[in-house]
């Protein structure tokens, strides 16, 4: 017997017959003996129509004028879907109860729409459970000292799951949802890529952040924190199948790196379109430059990625960084008004039909000439690399928009991700 979270998203919950399969499922995972704790998500749809409706009644303000509210307004769909999982377990014969984040309690920060978990009290899970009692605890939210709903930001059911996880010492987390786990990359850009059996977890972290969909990257962090394993696997095989099979599908991202290593060395190609270059052009080369520019950056909440200074010529040199995309015209017009005078730089200019390519692997660690073949095999389809950033365990270039498919899917085959390991 081991006590399992189970998370199941959006559209998993996507109907009442979809929760009605949910509610089999995690029925027969109890009727086996394990204590189960449930986090579902919002039905598929439901986050957007109520955010939705926010925007009709308040078209023109910024969304952080009542994210108190917005956060009051989104925490309703994972309510609903929570009570109508509870109502579908006892429906099959299956004690079960639901509750809030507010109720269990999560304990979260203030930052409405982003806030982080601070702290999880287990006493009544585990008593429900104790009970014989399948325990639904609604995704995305908690609440803050004031009292008020707080919710995690956008796909935070995934955090809520893990989280709630660790907080119970589960024996495992398994995210349900609708691929049936983690790919060497999209299969809608490459159609040869494999379902991997596991990653390791800084892998896992890597892909998150550069921009694999699968998991929000807050999960996985807290997963790696505290050393919650987590599972990704498919809702929509049928929900009789064997249980021992059922336990084995998917992906696992896992601690145990040993026996990864052995394995491929490049294990995953992510991209992610959602980036903007920008460059400073002629900056005046002395000290402090890096810091008026990414100081003034940071200090209006602007996130930066790639990096990259170049060497200077004649006192000047040229400082380029990417930033998400919706944030670019925003530090474009900062860096004009605030830092351009004052560091008596050239020009800025940007460019937002670019994309990142990355290769990621743990191998990676204990191979050399990794890079150069990546820039080698882009070189040989013709695409130039305007950045490059690397890590331990990945590298990454930025690159024009419109070679991203070709890129990905040339290394993919160079990589011999396509072959069965
Ligand atoms: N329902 C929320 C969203 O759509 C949280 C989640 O599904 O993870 O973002
Ligand atoms: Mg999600």
């Amino acid at each position: 017997m081991a006590l399992i979270v189970h998370k199941y998203g959006g559209t998993s919950m996507g109907s009442t017959e979809r929760i009605r399969n949910v509610a089999k499922r995690v029925a027969k995972w109890a009727r086996a003996g394990h204590q189960i704790v449930v986090v579902p998500s919002a039905m598929s749809g439901e986050t957007n129509r109520l955010l939705g409706l926010a925007k009709e009644l308040s078209p023109s303000k910024q969304d952080d004028a009542y994210a108190r509210e917005l956060d009051a307004l989104a925490a309703t769909g994972e309510q609903a879907s929570s009570a109508l999982l509870a109502i579908a377990l006892q429906a099959e014969g299956m004690p079960a109860v639901s509750y809030a984040g507010w109720q269990v309690t999560i304990k979260t920060n203030s930052a409405f729409t982003k806030a982080r978990i601070e702290s999880i009290d287990d006493k009544r899970v585990r008593a429900d459970l104790d009970a014989g009692k399948v325990v639904i605890i609604t995704g995305f939210q908690g609440v803050d000292d004031g009292g008020n709903v707080t919710t995690l930001g956008r796909g935070g059911s995934d955090t809520s799951a893990v989280a709630i996880a660790a907080a119970l010492k589960a024996h495992e987390c398994l995210i349900y949802t609708d691929v049936d786990g983690v790919y060497t990359t999209d299969p809608r850009v490459v159609p040869e890529a494999r379902r991997l059996a596991t990653v390791s977890f800084e892998e896992m972290l890597e892909m998150a952040s550069m921009g694999s969909k699968v998991l929000q990257i807050r999960s996985v962090e807290f997963a790696g924190k505290y050393k919650v394993p987590l599972r990704v696997l498919s809702s929509f095989t049928d929900w009789d199948i064997d249980i021992n099979e059922e336990a084995k599908s998917g992906t696992l991202i896992s601690f145990e790196e040993d026996e990864k290593m052995e394995q491929a060395i490049v294990s995953g190609i992510a991209f992610n379109r959602d980036e903007a270059k920008i460059s400073v052009l002629g900056v005046p080369d002395t000290p402090g430059i890096a810091y008026q520019i990414l100081g003034a950056v940071a200090d209006a909440n602007i996130e930066v990625d790639v990096i990259i200074q170049n060497i200077s010529r004649d006192g000047k040199t040229d400082f380029s960084f990417t930033v998400n995309r919706n944030d670019c015209a925003k530090t474009v017009e900062l860096l004009n008004t605030k830092v351009l005078p004052k560091l008596g730089a050239e020009d800025v200019i940007s460019d937002t039909k670019i994309c990142k390519v990355s290769i990621v692997g743990i191998g990676m660690r204990s191979h050399v000439g990794v890079a150069s073949k990546m820039f080698r095999i882009l070189s040989e389809e013709g695409i130039n690399i305007q950045m490059i950033s690397t890590s331990e365990i990945k590298t990454s270039v930025v690159i024009d928009e419109k070679y991203m498919e070709l890129a990905v899917r040339a290394l993919h085959k160079a990589f011999d991700l396509d072959q069965p390991v």
